[in-house]
């Protein structure tokens, strides 16, 4: 018998008033926000996420024969989250494994590759990383250059992929190898699930502008991966990275995405009421283009979502949102920096920090946050595809354009010049 959306809801909240620290709910409700911010500072993240993945809040979507997951319909499975974001559940930082592995495995993999690997990516015990970029291979990634060669029931791989994000702490990482230098570069193409720990994997990580190394440069040295964790038939890479590329962009796009709205709060509004009152009337203006921008998307969101729950795959919708959330956040960010004043610039070395990825969701907004929050979204408009590509997507696939010109799409890989 179906269950009801209510007694879903019912069902959530009762789970978290057994499961969060004692008080937790009573805080959220009464709007006490010291209390909730005390019980979250002494949260154990790790056994949190852990406990939300088993119980399957943390992908409720997704076949609970797997050990994480409830099997809800994507409307359901929201009306959960409404519940898990209201009372600001802290969600798993294995957003790359959530958002972009477990679907991708979930289209492509073997029953034996799921059972595996769903249930500790789903409770953040298994990190998931994606090795696609390369030096020379961003944004037109089907040209890599890492090799894979197969050698009976293994594949050996050399090469190497750059920023790759969370590679350090990864237990399994999304490889897209080149199997056939012989054809076009999109036709040569095989999707590997690697083991980030087996011998000849060598992880660097990149500090950024923000001071955190939260993406790495990773080496590939003759790394054997059985045969069983190609995801796609060999040499249909490409369309298996797809899938991986499609939910990348929901899952950067913001509320609504596959994954719920995981923000604590409206950004919008917890700019409004950490600032208010704002006296300059240019600053007012600028608030509310921030909200009328953040609504639009919001609405934007919501219709990706309607098409998702008619059945459709994720489609070049994702462009849009991504394209729109990235262009948003770095101007939230601006604001937000000019409404602090010149505090927003400061920069307190808060040493003791035991995150010093920013990973582990904070609490409040201390100066570091705010500085760090606007040179982290520099990144916005070039992770996941750059805006410039987002945009040659829409005109291509949503405007019915004509294609960016490409004269290396026809011609076999090893035939095409390159610098290196
Ligand atoms: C914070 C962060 C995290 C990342 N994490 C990962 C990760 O985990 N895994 C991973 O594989 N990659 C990751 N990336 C890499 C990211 O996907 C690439 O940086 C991105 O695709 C752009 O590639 P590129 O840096 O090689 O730039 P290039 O492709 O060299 O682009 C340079 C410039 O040229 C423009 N350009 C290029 N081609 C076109 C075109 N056809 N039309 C118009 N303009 C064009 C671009 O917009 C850009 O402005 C991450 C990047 C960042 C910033």
């Amino acid at each position: 018998m179906a269950v009801e959306t209510p007694e879903l809801q019912e069902q959530a909240r009762a789970w978290l008033a057994e499961n969060l620290p004692a008080g937790w709910l009573e805080a959220i409700d009464s709007g006490d926000d010291d209390a909730w911010k005390a019980l979250a500072a002494g949260l154990d993240y790790r056994d949190w996420c852990i406990r939300l993945g088993e119980a399957g809040y943390a992908t409720p979507t997704w076949p609970a024969e797997y050990g994480a997951g409830l099997s809800l319909s994507p409307p359901d499975a929201r009306a959960v989250n409404d519940v898990l974001n209201h009372y600001r559940v802290p969600r798993s930082f294995n957003v790359i494994g959530i958002g972009m592995g477990g679907p991708t495995v979930m289209a492509w993999g073997s029953e034996e590759l799921k059972h595996r690997v769903l249930r500790p990516l789903a409770t953040g015990e298994e990190i998931w990383c994606q090795l696609f970029s390369e030096p020379g291979a961003g944004s037109d990634v089907a040209g890599l250059s890492t090799r894979a060669v197969r050698d009976g029931d293994e594949w050996v791989v050399s090469g190497q992929k750059v920023w790759t994000t969370l590679a350090h702490i990864s237990r399994w990482g999304m490889l897209l190898a080149r199997t056939d230098p012989d054809v076009p570069k999109h036709k040569g193409l095989t999707y590997f699930v690697v083991d980030m720990q087996a011998p000849g994997v060598t992880v660097r990580p990149l500090v950024q502008i923000t001071g955190d190394a939260e993406f790495n440069e990773v080496f590939l040295d003759e790394v054997r991966i059985p045969d069983a964790h190609r995801l796609g038939p060999e040499g249909d890479g490409w369309r298996v990275a797809i899938t991986t590329l499609m939910n990348e962009r929901v899952s950067l796009s913001g509320a609504g995405s596959l994954l719920g709205d995981t923000s604590v709060v409206d950004p919008v509004t917890a700019l409004v009421e950490r600032c208010r009152p704002v006296g300059d009337p240019r600053l007012r203006q600028r608030l509310a283009q921030a909200y009328i921008d953040n609504r639009l998307i919001r609405l934007n969101n919501e219709r990706a979502a309607a098409r998702r729950r008619s059945g459709a795959e994720a489609g070049p919708e994702g462009s849009v949102t991504k394209l729109q959330q990235a262009e948003f956040n770095q101007r939230l960010q601006n604001l937000s920096v000019d409404l602090e004043g010149p505090s927003g610039l400061a920069w307190i070395d808060d040493g003791g920090a035991d995150d010093s990825l920013g990973l582990v969701p904070r609490v409040g907004e201390e100066p570091r946050a705010i500085a760090r929050a606007f040179l982290r979204s520099q990144a916005n408009t070039i992770e996941g595809g750059t805006s410039d590509i987002m945009r040659n997507i829409l005109g291509e696939r949503v405007l019915g354009l004509p294609k960016d010109p490409d004269v290396s799409r026809d011609v076999a890989w090893k035939d095409v010049a390159r610098s290196a």
